[in-house]
Formats: structure tokens, sequence, C-alpha cells
């Protein structure tokens, strides 16, 4: 008998704590065939619904259900970090409790890894339900980041992920503080299979996730997995210093040729702005590497867990 593990994040899922379980059951005639034991590990991150409560309700139908209570919000990254730690499972597997991941994907997931893959991914194919402007940025964060990380970060990439034992070990060597989760995949290896899905849309509540959160996101992502934007400085400086020594030349040579008409104090205004623009820009953008710096130096814990079952 082998020992799956299954991660489920829960922030404020409620309703979907007993759904996801029924729907998880489903795959019970496929657990048993494998011989697949069960752990189910719901991360509770701060909710403040009833969300620990109706574990708690399910854990006594169910001794297989487990229940990790953090001490507040902390972020699905850590919450799936908790759960990686915690598994005990030669198999781990992490799913969203909104039903998004869809669990019946199992047997053909599990299937991939009896082959011979070291983990099996998912990726939604389409982004339907979701408004036009945030598949437009997302489609642009994925072009960025894959041009300047040599991490890969596969667009439409899902969390759900079923994983041998190894490469949890290996996920768990990182203890970096800033969690970009889906460049930390990319990042340990491993042969990994990719399974596509169409997109579903959640079953109960409502995404956590907006605009300026996940805006945020991709710079988190940016930062942990490329250091490029911080080349951009010394390149931009080399670019400007060509420029300005070509206009240099330019207004020697016009006014040997042509004398000295004094004027072009508007475009010295422009330029000024422009350059002190750009080095700005080029300062925030040392800030925030010195920010991720000084956070990831203070190593504080990942999570705090308030109570756990
Ligand atoms: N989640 C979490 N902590 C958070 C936000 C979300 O654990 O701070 C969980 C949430 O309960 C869900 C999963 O992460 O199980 C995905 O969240 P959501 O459905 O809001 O994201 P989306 O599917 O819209 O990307
Ligand atoms: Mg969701």
């Amino acid at each position: 008998m082998s020992l799956l593990s299954v991660i489920v994040p829960c922030y404020n899922e409620e309703e979907n704590v007993d759904c996801f379980y029924e729907e998880l059951m489903k795959n019970t005639p496929f657990f048993e065939k494998e011989g697949l034991e069960l752990e189910i590990l719901y991360v509770d991150d701060g909710s403040k619904d009833r969300t620990v409560e109706e574990v708690k309700d399910l854990r006594k139908r169910d001794e297989r259900v487990h229940l990790i209570s953090f001490s507040r919000n902390f972020g699905k990254e850590s919450a799936i970090y908790a759960g990686l730690q915690k598994a005990k499972g030669d198999y781990v597997v992490m799913m969203d409790a909104d039903l998004q991941d869809p669990p019946s994907l199992l047997p053909e997931m599990f299937s991939y890894i009896k082959e011979g893959y070291d983990s099996v991914a998912t990726r939604r194919v389409t982004r339907k339900g979701e408004p036009p402007i945030r598949s437009f940025f997302a489609r642009m964060f994925y072009r960025l980041v894959n041009r300047i990380s040599k991490t890969e970060i596969v667009d439409g990439a899902r969390d759900y992920r079923l994983m041998t034992r190894q490469v949890v070990d290996s996920i768990l060597q990182m203890t970096e503080y800033n969690r970009f989760t889906k460049g930390i995949f990319g990042w340990v290896g491993y042969s990994t299979k990719w399974l596509e899905f169409e997109n579903v849309e959640r079953a109960h509540g409502e995404t956590k996730w907006n605009f300026w959160k996940l805006f945020i996101y991709a710079l988190d992502g940016i930062t942990a997995f490329s250091t490029v934007p911080l080349a951009l400085a010394s390149f931009m400086g080399v670019l400007f210093c060509f420029v300005a020594f070509l206009l240099i030349l330019v207004i020697v040579i016009k006014t040997l040729a042509i004398g000295d008409p004094v004027g072009g104090w508007p475009s010295m205004v422009c330029i000024i702005c422009m350059v002190s623009g750009v080095q700005l820009f080029c300062l925030g953008i040392v800030g925030q590497y010195l920010s991720k710096t000084y956070m990831e130096v203070k190593k504080r814990p990942i999570y705090l867990v308030k109570e756990e079952l």
C-alpha cells in the first residue's frame, strides 16, 4: 500500500469543504484498485468563516481528514508549503478547494506517474469566464517572465500537481520566504507531464484574487526568478551615454559651422525630466530587490500554526 496525500488550501471556503470531499471520494474505486491509502490535509489559511468547523465535522466522519489551521491569512503559497511539510505520502497532490482543479483527473494523472514521470502538472487551455483585460495581462506576464528568466513558467499552469516524494522533498529544500510556487516547480525540474483541461468555474464563493493582487503577484514572480531588471539600469546608462555623445558631436559641429544662436531651453527641460524619470525608475527596481532581500534576511517563519489535527 502506498499513501497519497491530498493538500487543499482553504481560505473562506465553508461551502466547498464538503463538496470537495464528496467529489474526491468519487475516486474511491480507483484508490482501492491502485492500493492507495488516502490522507486529506485541509490547510486553513486563517479563514474568517466556518471553514475550520466544517473540516472538524468532516474529521469526525472520516479519520483520514486532517486540519492545519494558521494563526492568520498567510497566503496560498504558505498554505501549500505547510501542506507539503506535513504530508507524509509517497505521492502528494495539491488541489484548490473550489473544485476548479477537478479530482476526476486523478486517475489519468496517476497513470503517468506509474509510467515513470516524477510529476504530473495541469494547465488550463482556455481562460473562459475571465475578464479579457486580465487574460491579456496574464499572457503579457508569462511572455515577459519567460524571456527574462531561465526558469520555465508555463502559461495557464495551475497549482494542481501530482508529485512523487522525491519532488516534494526537493521543493521543501527551497525555504525562501518569497514563495512563487509556479516558478519553484519549474526550478526543481524533474520529468513533468503536462495535462490540459478546460477552465472550470468556481463551485461556490468568490475568487480571492483581484487585479491589483495579481499585479503584485506578477511582480513577485519576476523578482523571485529573474535578476534581469537589475541589469536594465546599466543598459539604459550605456544607452544614454551613447546618445549624449552623439548629441555633443552634433552640437559642436553645428556651432562651428553656423555659429551659436542661444536657445533650446525647452528641449533641455524635456531631457532633464526624462533622464531623472529613468533614474528614478531604475532606483525603484533596485528598491524592489532590496525589499525582497530585506524580507528574506529577516528569516521570519513562512506560516504559524494555531491548531493541528
Ligand atoms: N487560498 C488560500 N489563501 C489565500 C487565497 C486563496 O489558501 O489567501 C486558496 C483558496 O481557498 C482556494 C485556492 O487558494 O482553494 C485558490 O484560490 P482562488 O480560487 O481564490 O483563486 P483562483 O482559482 O481564482 O485563481
Ligand atoms: Mg479558484
